[in-house]
């Protein structure tokens, strides 16, 4: 059986501060909530809802989460993995499957206006501004749990 859960894991960080990049002599320096944002609250995050959801539906094990991972959410899937196998231990999610579906980054030039896909460059193809937030891509969504 498979539940739709479709939950923003990184809610509770989203309004700490807003995403926003700057290119400075070629290097990024990432200002948002991910520096104050750990793995392991955020694995906490996808246990919580999951058991909810299982709970809600009466399920007996969690047998697979299918997670949405954007390419810019700074959030390293071998760390969520590790956390989450200890964390799941003795719940009915233990031994149960991460599969992480990666969504593409996309990014807002502050000067232009302008969208573009990361591709490896925090810089604006029209107009060379350094100035650019996240326009997508910069999600972290539980979408659905298989149960049993
Ligand atoms: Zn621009």
């Amino acid at each position: 059986m498979c539940i739709e859960a479709d939950s923003c894991i990184i809610a509770p960080f989203c309004q700490v501060t807003p995403i926003a990049y700057s290119a400075c002599d070629g290097r990024v320096n990432f200002r948002g909530w991910s520096q104050s944002m750990h793995e392991l609250s955020i694995t906490q995050g996808i246990l919580e809802i999951a058991l909810r959801h299982a709970e809600q539906a009466e399920a007996h094990r969690i047998i697979r989460l299918n997670l949405v991972i954007g390419e810019l959410s700074s959030i390293v899937d071998d760390s969520v993995q590790f956390y989450w196998d200890i964390i799941s231990r003795d719940t009915i999610a233990e031994r149960s499957e991460l599969h992480f579906k990666r969504t593409p980054g996309t990014l807002r030039c502050l000067v232009c206006g302008h969208t573009f896909p990361l591709g490896g460059q925090y810089v604006c193809p029209e107009c060379d501004g350094k100035q650019v937030v996240a326009a997508g891509g910069d999600e972290f969504r539980l979408e659905s749990i298989e149960v049993d």
